[in-house]
């Protein structure tokens, strides 16, 4: 009997998650894993007591549901996604719906919209984000893909999204990818922040000399300011955070860091639109020059650099390195929605800037109160074309500015790295500089390779000099 409202392959922590988070809303889930028996154990643990029904098989499962007929995965990106779609297609009906959750190449989403909408199907690529606690009591949803699919999914995914001043943390993203390429500028802005963070710890750790209980109490305190947000807040607890032994967990954590690709494939795709995306880019080679901790360990012992003397006041220093963070926060967004705003171009999405930054405000990893204040420059200006000539962001980088700088003069001159806080500062001068020194890249490209340049004075003409006077 169809008595299914959607079914959800992939039993997972995500999957479980969604699935109990989608029953507490009142709508019926066919759960369905490719390890079968997962779906017995999972109906008899986890899902007991609820309306949430198993099917058997792919056949089984598709005959439980209601039509159009919605089918969400939550597997392993790449193949696994691929191989459900060949085995759900001959079960399905035109019209029907196949969506999926997990952390795709938008490129794949691109190519999978594409070819089920040719055989009468929809598809929904969809970025989740907030983690197992986010998919069970509301994520940040992304979907985008077949747009006539919007309406038949709109009710359940906004029911089960967190909420932001009760507006769900979801809408329609746009056509083929534009879902999963939202999501992948999101983890990439998330290695940002992250990254800024880290480095402002190791600012006043290394140069100020603070105690991992004394940074956490200046966290505590931002996360009650404009920098209130999910990532400076668990960073407080984190740096409190005492092991068995009674000592910080933190300082026995080796430094190097992981990462699963989605803020390299940003930096990838900045790179091939030719967006100066910098920030993001700075925050995934971190990672990599983290990860090199060996090489790092026998470096250490060869090459030098200044002695750390910290001389400055303590207290003007520490609003500082807020004015610092919060400034080059506002440069990472800035940057990551010159990238939207690119992809929107070439793939010609239509998308609605004020609602991205809605869907980031509440649910996943970078929501924060500094998201509000995107979504309202945004509404004010829906054709704003870039978020650092909005009046409110403008106005705080003024503000920003003397402290941002005096932070990443201080890191330099004690040799203490800020990549992010750095690349931030020297966007930013480039970004507002009428003049950039490009004419002697011009100069020299047509110096060695005759590729020309144009005169300021005749733009649109391609010149060659023979800057030799050779033949
Ligand atoms: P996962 O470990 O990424 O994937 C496990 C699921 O994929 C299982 O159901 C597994 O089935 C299935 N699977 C793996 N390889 C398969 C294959 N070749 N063919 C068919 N099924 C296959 O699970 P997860 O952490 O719950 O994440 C699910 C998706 O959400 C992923 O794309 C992930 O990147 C994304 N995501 C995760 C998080 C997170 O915080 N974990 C957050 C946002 C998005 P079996 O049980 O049979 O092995």
């Amino acid at each position: 009997m169809a008595e299914a409202d959607i079914a959800l392959i992939g039993l997972a922590v995500m999957g479980q998650n969604l699935i109990l988070n989608m029953n507490d809303h009142g709508f019926v889930v066919c759960a369905y894993n490719r390890t079968v028996e997962k779906v017995e154990r999972f109906l008899e643990n986890e899902a007991k007591g609820t309306k949430i029904i198993g099917g058997k098989s792919i056949k089984d499962m598709v005959s439980k549901l209601k039509k159009p007929r919605r089918v969400m995965m939550l597997v392993k990106a790449g193949a696994a996604v691929d191989s459900f779609i060949e085995q759900l297609v001959p079960h399905l009906e035109k019209g029907d719906i196949i969506i999926d959750g997990g952390n795709s190449e938008y490129t794949d989403s691109i190519r999978r919209a594409k070819q089920l909408e040719e055989k009468g199907l929809q598809f929904i690529g969809c970025g989740v984000s907030g983690g197992e606690d986010g998919a069970r009591y509301g994520p940040s949803l992304m979907p985008g893909g077949s747009p006539k699919a919007w309406p038949a999914v709109k009710e359940i995914f906004q029911g089960i999204a967190a909420k932001s001043g009760g507006d769900p943390c979801c809408d329609w993203v746009g056509e083929g990818g534009a879902g999963h390429y939202v999501k992948m500028v999101h983890n990439g802005i998330e290695y940002g922040d992250m990254q800024l963070i880290c480095e402002i710890y190791s600012i006043m750790k290394n140069v100020v000399g603070m105690s991992n209980d004394e940074i956490s109490d200046v966290f505590a305190q931002w996360n009650k300011e404009e920098l209130d947000s999910f990532l400076i807040e668990i960073t407080r607890d984190i740096l409190k955070f005492r092991d068995t032994d009674g000592k910080h967990l933190l300082d026995k954590i080796l430094d190097s860091a992981g990462q699963k690709g989605t803020g390299k494939w940003t930096a990838i795709s900045a790179l091939d639109k030719g967006m100066p995306v910098t920030l993001i880019g700075e925050a995934v080679f971190a990672r990599c020059l983290s990860a090199l901790k060996d090489e790092r360990v026998e470096a250490s012992k060869q090459l030098s650099g200044p002695k750390v003397k910290f001389e400055g006041d303590k207290k003007q220093f520490m609003d500082d390195l807020k004015q610092a963070l919060y400034a080059s926060k506002i440069i990472s967004y800035a940057q990551g929605f010159m990238l939207m705003r690119e992809a929107g171009k070439i793939y010609d999405w239509k998308l609605n800037y004020g609602g991205i930054a809605l869907m980031w405000r509440g649910g996943c990893i970078i929501r924060s109160a500094f998201l509000g204040d995107i979504k309202k420059a945004f509404d004010k200006n829906p054709n704003l074309s870039n978020l650092l000539l909005d009046d409110f962001f403008k106005d705080a980088i003024l503000k920003a500015q003397a402290g941002w700088r005096r932070v990443v003069v201080t890191a330099i001159n004690n040799g203490v790295p800020s990549p992010c806080l750095s690349t931030a500062l020297s966007f930013y001068d480039g970004y507002r500089s009428e003049t950039v020194p490009a004419n002697l890249i011009q100069a020299q490209r047509d110096y060695f390779g005759a590729h020309t340049y144009q005169l300021l004075s005749k733009r649109g003409e391609h010149v060659h000099t023979n800057w030799t006077g050779h033949g």
